[in-house]
């Protein structure tokens, strides 16, 4: 039987389209660097048929790419060329909330902001929060390891990750769906798929941490006149700021660009550096009283130079609208965006030096710099020095991840390698790391058909 058949007669018509069938946004993640549609798209809707779907696909030496809610931003889950894509959207729901234990079980599927309002009817608060929340799926955020914006406070997704049940490439199912908090019974496979981008094993099922509903958010949008008043507002808001849930940092032109977008001024002209910062709480009264009086000590002490503060849900929304650029590729339609995690203390210098050897090298290249300065990442937007030449694009990335390299960074904050960064995973990663994260794909995956060229490479 061919393999279309194959896998018709097993998970039925509707679960297998091919051809023209297959929806053009199978085709690339949010990168937009995906160039194959794949020869099909499995739509599998329980673990049992994730098994069934992967153990026909080895079978028949089929290479598969797992597909979630093609977010990404480093092309991990772009089919390459006569792929079959595995997509988990119909693999979705929420399972179970332990309220004693305070976790959620739910399917890989599930779009991230139904888990986030599962939660939070539930009486808890699920900590993990990125811009593409209407989209990314638990399963993507899991095999990325998102960050987002409240890292600071809750943690990467591998810190509320508790347990995974995941499908091999040969359609072994490994079910680890832990919910103890202490379990130390030897390797931490749960782990292990956390950043892992499809390359090891489907991710199904998943147990995620919960944490209480805060009642109170408290959100302020300051001036800074230097990257130094952003280190010591960061350093003295982790001792003073009980509950800080966010530090995000944006420089001049990003800042500028950004509020015009929106049709708002809410500093104008744009300060040096812009940093939002959020606290969250219990009490509301307490909440407020203390970040207030925190930010008045801030200004009394000249680290900032103004601060907003929200009155209102709408007026937090305006800000973290700016801070999130939703307007950034319709204004920056050849955008390169990078990742990259540095130590606080070397922002500032990298940013200037990064901005510098770009410039000497593409004059007049826009290079804008934000993030989530509370725990290191810094995002860069520049546009692409020769639209659609890919060895220009290629120069810009060496020159970046090299001052990433010499800073003692990671090439790769939050977003993951994908295909994008693989060629530079050595900026980041020792030749013996690189030997064990081989001998690991090659143990779970010995035919490299789980999303082969990700990561490591094809060849690896
Ligand atoms: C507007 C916007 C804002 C963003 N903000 C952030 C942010 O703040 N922080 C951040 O970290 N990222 C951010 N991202 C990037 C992206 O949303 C995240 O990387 C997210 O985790 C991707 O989830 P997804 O379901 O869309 O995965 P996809 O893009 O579909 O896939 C991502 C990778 O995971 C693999 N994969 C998907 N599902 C599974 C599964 N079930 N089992 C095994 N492997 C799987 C794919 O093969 C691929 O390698 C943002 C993206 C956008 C567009």
């Amino acid at each position: 039987m061919s393999l279309i058949a194959d896998l018709t007669a097993r998970l039925g018509p509707g679960a297998v389209l091919s051809g023209a069938e297959v929806p053009a946004r199978a085709v690339s993640d949010a990168s937009e660097t995906g160039r194959h549609r794949p020869v099909a798209l499995l739509r599998p809707s329980s673990t049992d048929e994730v098994s069934a779907a992967l153990a026909i696909c080895h079978r028949h030496a089929q290479p598969v790419v797992p597909q979630g809610g093609m977010t990404g931003l480093a092309g991990g889950a772009n089919p390459g060329e006569g792929e079959v894509a595995l997509c988990l959207d119909r693999l979705s729901g929420i399972e179970e909330i332990d309220p004693d234990g305070a976790t959620m079980t739910l399917r890989a599927g599930t779009v991230l902001q139904v888990a986030q309002e599962a939660a939070e009817t539930a009486g808890f608060l699920l900590p993990i929060d990125l811009g593409s929340r209407g989209s990314c799926q638990i399963g993507g955020i899991i095999a990325n390891n998102a960050g987002g914006v409240r890292v600071i406070r809750h943690g990467m997704t591998r810190n509320n990750l508790l347990g995974v049940e995941a499908v091999l490439a040969d359609g072994t199912v490994v079910s680890n769906l832990n919910k103890l908090t202490k379990n130390n019974t030897g390797y931490d496979l749960t782990q292990l798929l956390a950043g892992s981008e499809g390359t090891l094993a489907v991710i199904t099922r998943a147990v995620l941490r919960l944490r209480p509903l805060p009642r109170a958010r408290c959100t302020a949008l300051c001036a800074l006149e230097d990257f130094a008043d952003v280190i010591e507002l960061l350093k003295q808001a982790r001792i003073a700021l009980p509950g800080l849930s966010a530090l995000e940092v944006m420089w001049e032109d990003y800042f500028a660009l950004l509020q015009e977008a929106e049709g708002i001024r809410l500093l104008s002209p744009a300060p040096p550096f812009a940093v939002i910062i959020e606290a969250e709480g219990m009490d509301e009264a307490r909440l407020t009283e203390g970040f207030e009086d925190f930010l008045g000590r801030a200004l009394g002490a000249g680290i900032l130079t103004d601060a907003l503060v929200a009155r209102s849900l709408k007026e937090a929304g305006a800000f973290w609208a700016v801070r999130e650029g939703h307007h950034l590729s319709r204004l920056m339609p050849h955008l390169i965006n990078l990742d990259v995690s540095l130590d606080i203390g070397r922002m500032e210098e990298f940013a200037t030096g990064c901005r510098r050897a770009l410039r000497d090298r593409f004059a007049d290249i826009r290079v804008l710099f934000f993030g989530h300065a509370g725990d290191g990442n810094l995002h860069i937007a520049a546009d692409e020095p020769l639209p659609g030449q890919d060895d220009a694009t290629h120069e810009l990335c060496a020159i970046v991840y090299d001052l990433v390299r010499k800073a003692g960074g990671s090439i790769s904050a939050e977003h993951g390698i994908g295909t994008l960064k693989r060629a530079y995973l050595g900026c980041s990663r020792s030749p013996a790391e690189l030997a064990v994260m081989r001998a690991l794909k090659r143990a779970l995956d010995p035919e490299g058909m789980l999303n082969p060229g990700k990561l490591l490479g094809a060849a690896e």
